[in-house]
């Protein structure tokens, strides 16, 4: 399976789980979603599946997942765990490839503490993923008659009364997620040293699950990201660093240094969680009045954290 390295260990945790050898995929660094053409002379006869991600709720580029998958007749497993309602060219993520995961898990954009869905127009993936998550149980067989491996994967009518409610108001919270992110794509272009991610028109809809912003140390006088977003964060503004590299923990399969993926990680990437985007304009202000303000004594606090 074709897994980007810059993604959720989710992702890479549920291919190795039915013991499915990893191909990790560079990412682009205009979008931080995989970068197709990284894999070219990667992958080999027995790879099955592509696993896109849709990160911080921008669909990967499809067009180009989609034309690789058709050359190599690799199925596309969609990761929208962060994706809720997101659309390329007007499809619905999710609905692109075979299937589609996506997460209810609490930070995510429609929640229900924990829990999930997949999704899928393939009758016998869908009556699969229905057994598999019901202890291998028939649809329609009797209670005890488990004709596959499977597991205790459901959830419970009361987390699915809640998921119910906030498809009402998704649509509204999605606008306003849209509408904040343009609003501070806006903003950050006027400062030179940070830069929003690559608006694309064929991306219709986006969910904004994060909102993610390129950092360029150069224009802070070398400020490394790390003491960057602990500035920001003194200055009360809600953001991390983001996803390591997933060949770098010990447990995962391997891989030389993915390029863009390690910009990503260690020099550029800082993310912003969601919640933020539902705030008003002037607290999205202060969001730029703390990079300028980090900016300014950028030297200083390098110093200081030096000294200290
Ligand atoms: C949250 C997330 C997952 C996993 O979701 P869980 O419901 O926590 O298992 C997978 N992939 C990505 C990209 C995620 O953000």
């Amino acid at each position: 399976m074709i897994v980007p390295a810059y993604t959720f260990i989710g992702t890479a945790i549920a291919a190795l789980d039915i013991d499915a050898k990893i191909i990790y995929a560079d990412i682009s660094l205009e979008t931080y979603t995989i970068d197709i053409e990284s894999v070219k002379n990667k992958i080999t006869e027995r790879t099955k599946v592509v696993i896109p991600v849709h990160l911080a709720g921008r669909p990967a580029d499809m067009d180009a997942v989609r034309e690789f998958a058709e050359e190599n007749n690799l199925s596309i497993l969609e990761d929208a765990a962060q994706a809720h309602g997101a659309e390329w060219r007007s499809r619905r993520v999710g609905a692109i490839g075979e299937a589609g995961a996506f997460s209810f898990q609490s930070s995510k954009n429609i929640t229900a503490g924990e829990g999930g869905a997949i999704t899928t127009d393939d009758d016998r993936l869908a009556y699969t993923a229905w057994s598999l998550r019901n202890v291998g149980r028939p649809r329609d067989g009797p209670w005890y008659e488990h004709r596959l491996y499977g597991w205790n994967y459901r959830i419970t009518e009361w987390q699915a009364a809640i998921l119910l409610a906030q498809l009402e108001r998704a649509p509204k919270l999605m606008e306003k997620r849209d509408s904040s992110a343009r609003y501070l794509d806006k903003l950050l272009m006027e400062i030179d040293g940070v830069e929003p991610l690559l608006s694309d028109p064929r991306i219709s809809r986006h969910a904004h699950h994060l909102y993610i912003f390129r950092y360029d140390p150069a224009e802070f006088n070398g400020l490394k990201k790390e003491l960057f977003i602990q500035a920001m964060r003194e200055e009360g503004i809600p953001c991390n660093a983001g996803y390591r590299p997933l060949y770098s923990y010990n447990f995962l399969p391997s891989s030389s240094p993915l390029p863009n993926t390690e910009k990503a990680a260690y020099i550029q990437a800082v993310w912003i969680p969601q919640p933020v985007l539902l705030a008003e304009k002037e607290d999205l202000e202060d969001i730029i009045i703390a990079i300028e303000k980090i900016k300014k004594h950028s030297r200083k606090i390098k110093e200081e954290c030096k000294s200290s």
